[in-house]
């Protein structure tokens, strides 16, 4: 029975690293919706998240092989924005980011229902930088919130300067 139960988890992971490349390419193409509209900081600043969704799913590539786990990649879904203004963006983006921490908790439980505390230890790095993630999105929302809910003109080219300076 826990046999099972960790190939499951394990399984769980190998279909985690797929969302995590999945949210690169997301985010990628949030960055190509906003270099159209010459939003090129808004568009860096997810150029950088989507390299950091790399990251992700290379972490948990590297867990599976140092554990003598089988990785098996699959197709990666085409990315679809659902939005088109900036704020729609933050928002889809927002959201993406609530499914990614869901994702990451349903594989913790299964990790500690299959009494498997090494992936739940693994997976600590995750659910608190999901934390961060949603805090992050949120805090884009937050400032076109400050904004009135959308941004033109200057207070559009300060935001799209401000996020632009992302390292
Ligand atoms: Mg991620």
């Amino acid at each position: 029975m826990a046999a099972n139960e960790n190939r499951n988890v394990n399984q769980m992971l190998n279909q985690q690293i797929n969302k995590e490349l999945f949210s690169a390419y997301l985010y990628l193409e949030f960055a190509n919706i906003l270099a159209e509209k010459s939003l090129l900081g808004i568009a860096r600043w997810y150029r950088v998240q989507a390299q950091e969704e790399r990251e992700h799913a290379m972490k948990i590539y590297d867990y599976l092989l140092e554990n003598n786990q089988k990785v098996t990649l699959e197709a990666i879904e085409k990315p679809n924005a659902n939005a088109s203004d900036v704020m729609g963006i933050f928002q889809a983006g927002l959201a993406h980011e609530q499914f990614i921490t869901k994702s990451i908790y349903d594989i913790y439980t299964a990790a500690m229902g299959a009494r498997d505390y090494k992936a739940a230890q693994f997976l600590d790095w995750f659910v608190k930088e999901q934390a961060e993630e949603e805090q992050n999105a949120q805090a884009l929302i937050d400032k076109m919130n400050i904004l009135g809910g959308s941004a033109s003109g200057a207070s559009l080219y300060l935001l799209d300067k401000e996020l632009g300076a992302r390292g």
